[in-house]
C-alpha cells in the first residue's frame, strides 16, 4: 500500500524520529513496567496494568533477571544480546539472489493483507528491536490495493493477494533488512525470503504481481526496476491487460 502524502507531510512536521534506528539497544537502558507481585514484564500503555497500584519501571535487565515474562498483551521487547539484523546494504550485495538465508531472521507468516504487506510471528530468540508479532511491508514493491483496502481497489489487486497468500500463508520465511527498519506507521520493512532461496519482493515484479517502487532509495533498486521492464515487455500479471 501507497502511504498517503497528507499523512507523509503531517508525519514530517512532528519532532519524534519516525525510523526506529537499528543499532542494538542495551538492555540495562531500556525500561519496562512491573507490579510487586506480577510474573509478566510490560509496556508502560499496556491495558492489563490500567488498574495496578505500585506500578514501577525497571530496566529489561533486572526483568530478566527475575525471571519475568513478557507480557502477551502489550508485546514489551525481548532481548538476545548482540544479536544484530541481517542487512543487504552493508556490506552492500549486488543482487537480491544474492542474499545469505543463514543470516536472515527466520519468521512465520500469521496472515496475508494484501499484496505486499504480511504478519509474521518472530520467534524467541530476537533482536531486541523487534516484537513478538509484526506487521511487515515489503521492501522496494508496491501491489495493487485490493477491495478490502480503504483506497479504491487496483487492477490486479485481489490476483495479487491471493499470489502472495498462496507463496507465503503459514510459511516459515526469512527476512533480510536495508537501510530503513521501519516505515513512518511502524511496519517493519523487509525483504521476505522463502527457504528455497527466493527472493519473494523480486518474484512479485517478475512474475508482474507488483511494481517496483522506487519512490525510495533501496539496495535493489536497479535489479527490480530491470526486472519490472521485462515483465512489461513479456505482459505478464498486471501487464498483460
Ligand atoms: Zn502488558
Amino acid at each position: 500500500m501507497l502511504v498517503p502524502t497528507v499523512f507523509l507531510v503531517f508525519a514530517l512536521l512532528l519532532p519524534v524520529p519516525l525510523c526506529a534506528e537499528a543499532g542494538s539497544q542495551d538492555p540495562s537502558k531500556v525500561l519496562v513496567w512491573v507490579t510487586p507481585s506480577g510474573t509478566k514484564y510490560h509496556e508502560k500503555d499496556c491495558p492489563t496494568l490500567k488498574n495496578s497500584k505500585n506500578l514501577r519501571s525497571i530496566t529489561l535487565e533486572d526483568a530478566l533477571k527475575r525471571g519475568l515474562e513478557p507480557c502477551s498483551i502489550c508485546n514489551p521487547p525481548v532481548y538476545i544480546g548482540g544479536k544484530e539484523l541481517y542487512r543487504v546494504n552493508n556490506p552492500p550485495l549486488r543482487s537480491a539472489r544474492e542474499g545469505n538465508l543463514s543470516r536472515m531472521l527466520p519468521a512465520t507468516v500469521l496472515e496475508v493483507i494484501d499484496g505486499d504487506t504480511i504478519k509474521v510471528s518472530i520467534p524467541n530468540p530476537r533482536p531486541i528491536q523487534l516484537k513478538a508479532q509484526e506487521t511487515i511491508r515489503f521492501l522496494g514493491i508496491d501491489a495493487p490495493e485490493t477491495s478490502a483496502s480503504p483506497r479504491p481497489a487496483g487492477y490486479y489487486g485481489e490476483e495479487a493477494k491471493a499470489y502472495v497468500k498462496k507463496l507465503l500463508a503459514g510459511k516459515s520465511v526469512r527476512l533480510a533488512f536495508d537501510w530503513d527498519l521501519r516505515d513512518k506507521y511502524g511496519r517493519l520493512l523487509a525483504y521476505i525470503y522463502l527457504t528455497d532461496g527466493t527472493c519473494v519482493n523480486l518474484h512479485l515484479v517478475e512474475q508482474g504481481y507488483a511494481f517496483a517502487y522506487v519512490h525510495f532509495t533501496f539496495q535493489f533498486m536497479d535489479e527490480f526496476t530491470r526486472a519490472q521492464a521485462a515483465a512489461k515487455q513479456k505482459k505478464r500479471g498486471l501487464w498483460g491487460r
